[in-house]
């Protein structure tokens, strides 16, 4: 029999991760031992026996054999706050196939020493009495930005800088005036430890609602019970999720334990970080990616030692490394930006219960718009489904128009605008009103449709829309099919069959035409390249400096503007026949929050949602705000056709240099895949969507089964394949149940 060898990692710090120690695996270990276990081994001259990770295995010894030694013995549930982060690494390497390096690279934080940052704060000097007369006068003369700076100023004796010139828009010498006017004053701290400090913890609870408290009192007497469940809070905007969750962080942190926010990046909002710091004060701290390695190290290191209870921030706040995980809360679940997209793939709401089983925590999930996962495992009582309908910021959910685009070709509007948007944008040009243009455009959408019947191309395979491809074919993401572009529609005839061509530039040229010196305000991928941008944008428009603001899928999170009574939605079929299974459920969400943004303050809103397939579920039910009746029709569609969350998915894709050499080999994958005689269904292999960037070539195919562990099994037969094989010019990457097509 062949030897067996393990390689440990004795010190389990980030730097010395790629410095593994060889160590023999006696034959009682074999079978047993995998990677990510505990061990003990003989260490040093001394043969001192101390703890290592098991990171690799391997038949090939690098060193010499008759030197090498045996590991001793293996350490079984380790407790401490290490051996839970190397068993979630081991979880991810499992579930999402890395390596176990790249899985430990994740959840361990990087150590980088703090270098010590000028931090500036921006504190009261004034009494409230005389900031409210210098407000008042402010706001006489206009002086908008100003006031802006005294309001939160009345709100919080002390903000960071940062705050003000980055989220709130204001200038370095408007902050300069009015400390020379006596109303704050500017000072430098030299640390940093906490990125934001309140001096005064004000109490701030609301008394719950009736649902509020019928929802926290659920929780936390099934808590008392022991049952640590997972729960979906579906509520729309504003219906007092965050509310709940604070309350049930606090009776969490009174047992002693730690809670951890999840919330994606771009709705980590000042005013939502405030609510937090006011009810729980410096024992809760935040991660973003605006934080350096350093401090990121730092916030890590004050979690271990029991400084702060509650950590706020996008996906990888989930690796926080806490003793003593009690809660662990996941805002706006459905959103995309919870799967990563770098190796190792993995995903934040799946990664979080595992969390969650290690420490014994609840995990709590709130969206308006749930994913199709959380409400399918809802729905089979894995989870438990709470509703909130009633929208506690006032305001009235707006009357909505869908306009069917085919009618206005029809009848002679070749514009982009139909008559009804037109008509109504100049009713709020008139009256002095906010309206919101938005294009649901993403990634490379290049589908093809009839302008004058609506009809999609889709392929018959696979029940996507395909997409257009240089030279004039249409072509599936998923399996490759294609055809040639027809020159008239197969359904109608007509010769209006195109793809869609219009970009945020394009739709504000256009609205100038028709409304010269409409004021506006782009915000898009290209606006928003320098950092603060995307906030400046969304403070100018809350100042009202613009009477439109146009934008792409940004625009539809984050800030409330009370004043936007109009919400247009230029073509609700660019986000509904991207060519993956997930747009029907991205465009439904995109919508509900497009919608959702008109009638915010006092007047009622109205929003018009222009599309060539006005009977399309998504645009229906996103219309009526009917999440349930979208969800009925979605989910048979997923269960039908094998796609998740009803099935499982693995997209394998394969880079390489050579573009002959890289389709033989993804071929010898996937025939791999078919031979194993498990009950699988192969897509492909095709070139990817984007089949050449940096002049790499890439291929894909899937492998849909009811069975995740059937995936795993695949991917490490195709692992063991690729080791065998030793491809030199190619590489390749696994993503389970991914969000996107490649
Ligand atoms: P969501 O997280 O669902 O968007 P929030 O918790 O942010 O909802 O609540 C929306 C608004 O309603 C916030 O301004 C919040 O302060 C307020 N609010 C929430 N719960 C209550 C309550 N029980 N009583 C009064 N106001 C509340
Ligand atoms: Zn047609
Ligand atoms: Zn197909």
């Amino acid at each position: 029999m062949k030897e067996l060898y393990a390689d440990i990692i004795v010190d389990i710090s980030h730097e010395k991760l790629d410095r593994p120690f060889q160590y023999r695996v006696p034959e009682k270990m074999r079978g047993i031992l995998e990677a990510g276990m505990c061990v003990t081994v003989p260490f040093g001259n001394g043969n001192k026996l101390i703890k290592g990770y098991c990171v690799a295995l391997s038949d090939k010894c690098n060193f010499d054999p008759a030197r090498t030694k045996d590991i001793v013995a293996i350490v079984k549930n380790g407790v401490g706050v290490e051996d839970k982060l190397i068993a979630l690494a081991g979880f991810i390497r499992r579930s999402y196939g890395s390596t176990m390096i790249q899985a430990l690279k994740t959840v361990l934080p990087a150590k980088q020493s703090v270098k010590k940052l000028e931090h500036r704060t921006v504190e009261r000097v004034m009494s409230r009495e005389e900031l409210i007369s210098l407000l008042g006068e402010s706001e006489r003369k206009k002086q908008t930005a100003k006031a802006r700076v005294l309001r939160e100023l009345l709100e919080q004796p002390s903000i960071p800088y940062e705050w003000i010139t980055g989220k709130l828009n204001v200038s370095g010498p408007t902050v300069k005036s009015l400390e020379k006017a006596g109303a704050l004053r500017i000072v430098s701290t030299d640390s940093y430890r906490n990125p934001v400090k309140l001096t005064e913890s004000a109490e701030c609870k609301k008394s719950l609602s009736e649902a509020q408290q019928h929802i926290v009192d659920s929780i936390l007497s099934e808590y008392e019970e022991g049952i640590r469940g997972t729960y979906l809070i579906h509520g729309i905007t504003g219906s007092g999720k965050t509310e709940v969750y604070m309350e049930l962080i606090e009776q969490v942190i009174k047992k002693g334990k730690q809670a951890i926010v999840l919330i994606p990046e771009i709705a980590l909002t000042y005013q939502t970080l405030l609510r937090f710091y006011k009810r729980f004060g410096d024992r809760v701290s935040v991660m973003n990616s605006t934080l350096s390695p350093g401090e990121k190290y730092d916030q890590c290191e004050r979690a271990k030692n029991g400084e702060i209870d509650v950590i706020i921030g996008p996906r990888s706040a989930l690796f926080t490394p806490f003793p003593d995980i009690g809660l662990i809360v996941i805002d706006e679940e459905h959103e995309g930006s919870y799967k990563s997209e770098g190796t190792p793939k993995y995903h934040a709401r799946e990664t979080a219960l595992e969390v969650a089983r290690l420490h014994g925590a609840s995990v709590v999930l709130g969206s308006a718009t749930p994913s199709l996962e959380a409400y399918y495992r809802a729905e089979k009582g894995d989870y438990k489904l709470f509703t909130l309908t009633e929208r506690l910021t006032g305001g009235t959910l707006p009357d909505v128009s869908i306009v069917d685009l085919r009618q206005e070709l029809k009848e002679g509007n070749r514009s982009i605008f139909s008559r009804r948007l037109q008509e109504l944008l100049a009713d709020r040009l008139n009256k002095g009103q906010q309206s919101i243009l938005f294009i649901n455009r993403r990634g490379y959408a290049g589908f093809i449709s009839c302008r004058s019947c609506g009809h999609v191309m889709k392929c018959p395979h696979c029940d996507v829309s395909l997409s257009e491809h240089k030279g004039g074919s249409l072509v599936c993401h998923y399996c490759g099919y294609s055809e040639y572009k027809p020159v008239k529609c197969p359904e109608c005839g007509s010769k209006y069959i195109s793809g869609f061509r219009a970009g945020t530039q394009q739709i504000e040229e256009k609205l100038k035409e028709l409304f010269p010196g409409v004021r506006t305000l782009r915000m898009d991928a290209d606006t928003t390249k320098t950092k603060d941008s995307y906030e400046q944008i969304l403070s100018a428009f809350a100042n009202e400096e613009a009477d439109v603001l146009i934008g792409t899928q940004m625009i539809v999170k984050g800030h409330d503007f009370p004043k936007v009574t109009l919400v247009g939605v230029l073509a609700a079929d660019l986000s509904l026949s991207v060519g993956d299974y997930r747009c029907s459920e991205r465009t439904f969400q995109l919508l509900t929050q497009a919608v959702g943004r008109a009638g915010r303050g006092r007047e009622p809103g109205e929003a018009v949602i222009q599309t060539y397939q006005p009977e399309h579920y998504a645009v229906v039910h996103a219309a009526n705000q009917d999440y349930e009746s979208f969800y009925e029709e979605e989910i048979l569609y997923r269960e039908l056709s094998g796609y998740p969350p009803a099935a499982h998915m693995l997209a394998v894709q394969i880079f390489a240099k050579m573009e002959e050499s890289g389709k033989v080999l993804a071929k010898r994958l996937a025939d791999v895949v078919k031979s194993m005689g498990l009950q699988i269904q192969v897509m492909g292999p095709s070139s990817a969507a984007i089949g050449k960037i940096n002049d790499i070539f890439r291929f894909v195919f899937y492998v849909k089964s009811e069975n995740y562990d059937t995936l795993i099994q695949i991917k490490d037969v195709l692992e063991e394949k690729w080791k065998e094989w030793q491809p030199k010019w190619e590489s390749v990457q696994f993503d389970f149940d991914p969000m996107n097509s490649f």
